[in-house]
C-alpha cells in the first residue's frame, strides 16, 4: 500500500553548486515520480473492479505508472497503443514489461489509439477515462501536495526556483497553479504548443531558453554525460526528460545568481532500462 510521506529534499554538491532535489523518484517503487503526482487523485477512489481505459506508447511511463495502480487499486486497464513491434516482444523489457506482468492490461493494438480509446469510452461510460499524460484537471489534487510539501520544505531557502521537467507540460503547469516560481524547459514537441498549452492560464511556468534540444528520445552525448555525472552524485535521473532539462538548466545558470535550485524528480528511472540499450548501440556507432 502507499503510505504518503512527503518525499525527502536533499541538499547535494553538483559541478561545484549546491541543489536541492526533491526525491520525487522514492515515492514508491512503481508509482513515483510525475506520473503518481498526476495519477495521486485516482488514489483517492475507488476503482475496485472498475476499468480504466487510456492510450500511448507501448514503453511510456504512464503506461507503467497506470499498471501499478492497477494493482494497488485493484482494477483493471485497457490500453490502446500502436501495433507492437518483433523486438518488443521479444525483449520483453523496461516499462512494457512491467505492465504485462502484473496480467492487469489488456493491449489493444491500433493505428489510432487516442480515437479508438474515446470511443470505447462513449461506448462504456462506467470506463474510467485518462487521457494521455493525464489532465492539468486530474493532476492539480497532487500537484497541490506537492507544493505543499515543497513550501515547508524550503521555507528556509533564498528565493528558490523550482525546476520541473515538461514533456507536454501537464504537471509543470498544474504544478504553476500552486504560487510556486516554477520553471520548465521544452522536452518534447515544439516550443508553440508548449506555449499555447500554457497560455490559457494566468499562472505559467517559465520556459527556459533553449540552449539544448534533441528530438524526443534521441540519444545525445550531452544527455548520456550528465547522466554519468548526476550517477557520480549518487542520484539516478531519467534519460527522457530530467537529463535534457539539466543541460538547459547548466546554460541559463547566470539568470539564478543568488537563488536557490530546488529540481522535482520526475521519476521514469524504470524506463532508462530500454533507453539505456538504445544509448549503447548508437554511441557505440559514435552517434
Ligand atoms: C511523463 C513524464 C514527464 C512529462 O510530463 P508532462 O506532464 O507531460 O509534461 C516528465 N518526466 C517523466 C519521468 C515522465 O514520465
Amino acid at each position: 500500500m502507499l503510505s504518503y510521506i512527503a518525499t525527502p529534499l536533499e541538499k547535494k554538491r553538483f559541478l561545484g553548486r549546491e541543489i536541492y532535489i526533491k526525491r520525487d523518484d522514492l515515492l514508491h517503487p512503481y508509482f513515483s515520480g510525475n506520473k503518481a503526482r498526476k495519477f495521486f487523485s485516482l488514489l483517492a477512489q475507488n476503482l475496485q473492479g472498475k476499468i480504466l481505459v487510456s492510450y500511448g506508447g507501448n514503453q511510456s511511463n504512464a503506461l507503467m505508472s497506470l499498471s501499478a495502480l492497477c494493482e494497488i487499486k485493484d482494477c483493471t486497464l485497457i490500453y490502446f497503443t500502436p501495433p507492437f513491434s518483433e523486438a518488443l516482444i521479444q525483449e520483453m523489457k523496461g516499462n512494457f514489461a512491467f505492465a504485462q506482468n502484473t496480467k492487469r492490461v489488456r493491449f489493444v493494438q491500433t493505428s489510432f489509439p487516442q480515437e479508438e480509446a474515446l470511443s470505447y469510452h462513449d461506448q462504456n461510460l462506467e470506463s474510467v477515462f485518462i487521457p494521455q499524460g493525464g489532465s492539468v484537471e486530474l493532476a492539480m489534487k497532487g500537484m497541490r501536495i506537492l507544493s505543499d510539501e515543497l513550501k515547508v520544505q524550503t521555507c528556509h531557502l533564498n528565493h528558490p526556483v523550482f525546476f520541473y521537467s515538461s514533456g507536454i507540460g501537464t504537471a509543470s503547469l498544474a504544478l504553476a497553479q500552486y504560487d510556486l516560481d516554477v520553471y520548465t524547459a521544452l522536452g518534447a514537441g515544439k516550443m508553440e504548443q508548449l506555449q499555447r498549452y500554457f497560455s490559457p492560464y494566468s499562472k505559467r511556468p517559465n520556459i527556459l531558453e533553449t540552449v539544448f534540444y534533441t528530438p524526443f528520445g534521441k540519444p545525445h552525448q550531452e544527455i548520456w554525460n550528465i547522466y554519468q555525472e548526476w550517477l557520480k552524485v549518487g542520484v539516478e535521473f531519467d534519460l527522457l526528460y530530467d537529463c535534457p532539462l539539466w543541460i538547459n538548466i547548466l546554460g541559463n545558470v547566470k539568470k539564478f545568481e543568488e537563488r536557490d535550485f530546488v529540481f522535482i524528480h520526475s521519476g521514469g528511472t524504470f524506463g532508462n532500462i530500454t533507453q539505456q540499450k538504445r544509448y549503447k548501440s548508437s554511441l557505440k556507432r559514435g552517434r
